[in-house]
């Protein structure tokens, strides 16, 4: 972001790398702490079934995030042909290994293969992705499971800037089973009012200016506009989006008018995508710590 556009917005940013970093060295500490006990530190298994460039380079980065805190974590590859079986087999097989603390399916997985099946087979204990169907569930009724961690990262965002979500009107543009509605489900949980909109809401406006916190989980660059938001609304950009001609990402909001008319704002890159890894790496660390409570 230019110093010049940074002395023109009204908003403050929601610094989701430095909050990351924080939240990332307490994880260093808790991971030291874990060793210190029980004599080993949590590890972190990465499935990657073929060769996506772009699931590569997550896992690299969740991989570094790993080391950055010390935790072992390694990765397990399947080629692109893999059968719905060896996908699962492989899966069960970190399941029973007492050694990993959990589990990362890297998706998109190749088309030949049932996706949510495969999650699936992943044990609520250690799908520290929070994606399969069980945790999903279980972020329903409150028991059992991780959160999904960009939902999370999302709540840990507004949270550790002490950003009241009872009582407030909340709208979620985006209805994905990894975002949109794990997000919503957050925020009713924690008592707001919560609408969930998606590409046949109609009259989108009238209900993103209803909002006293907007999430924008679209897909879409800069889809929502300065004059779509309530004025002092708390907007969160999880969007990520490449725009033929133009530089980096590009989130669903529109920053330059977005920051005038809202409070908080979360710029991209640099909001939502870093609490993303934090909270996996969270996640993580917490799973080893049931596991090791549970022997
Ligand atoms: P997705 O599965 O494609 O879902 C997009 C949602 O947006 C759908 O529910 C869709 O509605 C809705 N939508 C599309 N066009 C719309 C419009 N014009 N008005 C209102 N709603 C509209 O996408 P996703 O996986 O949730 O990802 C959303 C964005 O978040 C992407 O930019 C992605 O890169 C980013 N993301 C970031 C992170 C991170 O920060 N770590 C993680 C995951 C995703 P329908 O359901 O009606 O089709």
């Amino acid at each position: 972001m230019s110093d010049e556009l940074k002395c023109s917005i009204a908003a403050v940013l929601l610094d989701g790398t430095m909050t990351a970093k924080t939240i990332r060295k307490e994880i260093k500490s808790g991971v030291e702490k874990f060793k210190a006990q029980y004599g080993h530190v949590p590890h972190l298994a990465a499935v990657l079934i073929g060769a996506n460039p772009a699931s590569e380079t997550y896992v690299a980065m969740k991989k570094r995030a790993c080391d950055w805190v010390g935790m072992d974590s390694s990765i397990y590859r399947l080629n692109s042909s893999a059968t719905q079986a060896e996908a699962e087999d492989l899966v069960a097989k970190l399941n029973g290994d007492k050694l990993v603390s959990g589990i990362l399916v890297q998706h998109p997985l190749p088309k030949q293969l049932h996706e949510p099946a495969v999650l699936d087979c992943v044990s609520v204990h250690k799908d520290i992705d929070g994606i399969s169907r069980m945790s999903l569930g279980g972020l329903i009724n409150g028991e059992l499971g991780f959160p999904s961690c960009t939902p999370a990262g999302i709540i840990e965002l507004l949270d550790r800037y002490g950003i009241a979500i009872e009582g407030k009107t909340a709208v979620v543009v985006g209805r994905s089973i990894i975002l949109g509605k794990p997000v919503a489900m957050m925020l009713l949980n924690r008592n707001a009012t919560v609408t969930i909109c998606h590409s046949r809401t109609p009259n989108l406006t009238e209900v993103t200016q209803t909002a006293d916190i907007l999430v924008a989980a679209v897909g879409r660059a800069e889809l929502i506009t300065g004059d779509m938001i309530k004025p002092g609304a708390v907007v969160i950009d999880a969007g990520y989006n490449r725009v033929a001609g133009r530089q980096g990402d590009v989130g669903d909001v529109a920053f330059e008018s977005a920051s005038r008319t809202s409070s908080y704002i979360t710029p991209v890159p640099g909001g939502v995508g870093p609490m993303t890894i934090a909270m996996l790496l969270r996640n993580t660390l917490k799973a080893a710590e049931m596991a090791a409570l549970a022997t």
